[in-house]
């Protein structure tokens, strides 16, 4: 071989290859600190998350990043209020002589989107199904009944489909969302939500319920006159049998009857009083932001967005002795790819056409709160954001044969999507299991929301060497035992090839979309087209 030819070789390959460079290894000793004790879980408001944000700053500016965050720092503040129910919460529901009362913790939670030390209410219940008014699938459970001042009990999800013209499917919509319960009952007047948690219906079991609202939950301040929930509350399965058994009603024949379209509110006859007792201060949180200039004059006006959240559940309720929620697959392993891509983009010899925006956002756990303040106080105009590719919760089991980008179908990028997994010899595997509606649970829906072509790049089903449904069966045992568990904790053990492919589709992906002549935008006539 010639020595011109092989050089020619060799630049071609560096130049293609170059998000060949990302290393899994550097991806593994990112999410090994992030999710080391030291880090404390990455809370909001806490040490820990302090910490983290200073860390990946410190790596965006090492990569040779710019700073695209307030006053020319790599942070852009995100003003907080954190409210943390204390355990003299008290709950009770009383019926004709008779009350059953409700102990903190092992029969309810609840947080008063108040913002004041101590909420007290006192309110009729109306049990409302599924809490939902979806005109597009013909679906009303509240049939003109006036909640106002009520208190609404429901399930949390939607009723139950396998027929794509009515719900979806078997995805979870929007509509199925604990999010979405809260807030269809302020715009209706309600005085708060008490959701009865089952299994299924949640998705997940009563000790994540616990573990993510018997804390400090970080709420956007409230404006001046703004309605709120005196309490946005869950109780467990057993709770609400007690408690609809005062109004003669069983938890089975009320699933049974949210799942009739001709399901009417059911006044319960019940009075539900509760005081919650309150920590409350301000949080000045951050979301963390770099970004690498294009190198088209007129184009680098325009941005591709990777995000992924910092923040974790930090130091809470111990779990067999263990105080840290460590969040080392949620989600050390997306920042850890976000802080290896930053590094892979400023590394370019030739800069894509649009400028690429690295951003690590604060309070996801607390309800996509980071990502939505973004939204709110863009950096950068959401008309001229290309693409939002989000990293959350990535599972680092090996070589991984497939990808999942539920969502992107909606944009019109899902071409471009499909050739580079071809490239990467990846297969696009479907959500195994929409019926959990991971869209609408991570950072990319609030970029969505603001019209902002927006999805994550998701972790692998299936990975080599291993029989179907390898990724799938590990994702549903990490599920039961770790999510948002203190024991989702880095393991020595652990192959990080899934998560080098992960952000070798994404480099790849982000950079055709910041070369390409036209913005990139949703399909015509998808539920956030702008
Ligand atoms: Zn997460």
């Amino acid at each position: 071989m010639s020595k011109t030819l092989a050089f020619l070789l060799i630049s071609a390959l560096s130049a293609g290859a170059q998000p060949g460079s990302i290393s899994a290894e550097r991806i593994r000793e990112h999410t090994r600190f992030l999710s080391s004790d030291l880090l404390e879980g990455r809370g909001v408001g806490q040490r820990g998350g302090d910490i983290a944000t200073a860390y990946i700053a410190t790596q965006f500016a090492l990569d040779g990043a710019k700073p695209a965050g307030d006053n020319g720092t790599f942070f852009q503040k995100v003003p907080l209020v954190g409210v943390e129910t204390t355990p003299g919460a008290q709950l009770s529901a009383t019926a004709g002589g008779q009350a059953v009362d409700f102990k903190y913790l092992d029969d309810f939670v609840g947080v008063s989107q108040r913002q004041t030390p101590q909420t007290d209410f006192d309110a009729e219940a109306v049990f409302v199904g599924h809490g939902i008014a979806a005109p597009e699938w013909k679906w009303d459970d509240f049939k003109g009944v006036d909640v106002k001042g009520k208190l609404l009990v429901l399930f949390t999800n939607e009723p139950t489909s396998t027929d794509l013209a009515f719900f979806d499917g078997r995805a979870l919509t929007y509509y199925g969302r604990w999010s979405y319960k809260y807030e269809e009952a302020l715009r209706r007047g309600a005085a708060g939500v008490l959701i009865i948690h089952t299994t299924p219906t949640a998705g997940y079991g009563w000790e994540v319920v616990r573990n993510s609202w018997a804390r400090e939950v970080p709420f956007v301040k409230l404006a001046p006159g703004e309605s709120s929930l005196a309490i946005q509350g869950w109780v467990t399965r057993e709770a609400g049998q007690k408690l609809l058994a005062l109004a003669g009603q069983n938890v089975d024949d009320l699933l049974a009857a949210s799942e009739k379209r001709d399901f009417k509110p059911i006044p319960l006859g019940i009075r539900i009083r509760g005081s919650l007792p309150a920590k409350v201060r301000a949080l000045d949180s951050r979301n963390v932001a770099a970004v690498v200039p294009g190198s088209d004059p007129k184009l680098k006006d325009e941005y591709v967005i990777f995000s992924a959240h910092w923040d974790h559940l930090g130091i809470g309720t111990p779990v067999n002795g263990d105080s840290i929620y460590n969040g080392a697959i949620d989600n050390a392993t997306g920042c850890a790819i976000l802080m290896e891509l930053a590094r892979a983009w400023a590394a370019l010899p030739q800069k894509p056409r649009r400028s690429a925006l690295f951003l690590s956002v604060t309070a996801e756990e607390g309800g996509l709160k980071g990502s939505e303040y973004y939204a709110a106080h863009p950096l950068f105009p959401a008309a001229k954001t290309a693409l939002d590719l989000n990293y959350d919760a990535l599972y680092p089991w090996g070589r991984a044969k497939d990808v999942v980008i539920t969502g992107a179908e909606r944009t019109d990028v899902y071409a471009l999507a499909q050739q580079i997994a071809k490239r990467l010899d990846l297969a696009i595997s479907p959500d195994a299991q929409p019926e959990q509606g991971h869209y609408f649970r991570s950072d990319h829906f609030s970029f969505a929301h603001a019209g902002i072509p927006a999805f994550s790049i998701e972790h692998a089903t299936e990975f080599a060497g291993q029989p179907p449904g390898y990724g799938q069966k590990l994702a549903e045992e990490y599920n039961d035992k770790h999510y948002h568990q203190p024991s989702d904790e880095f393991r020595d053990d652990w192959d990080f090839t899934a998560l080098e492919q992960a952000a070798e589709y994404g480099f790849l992906l982000g950079r055709e979309v910041a070369n390409q002549d036209k913005l990139s935008g949703w399909r015509p006539g998808d539920q956030f087209h702008r």
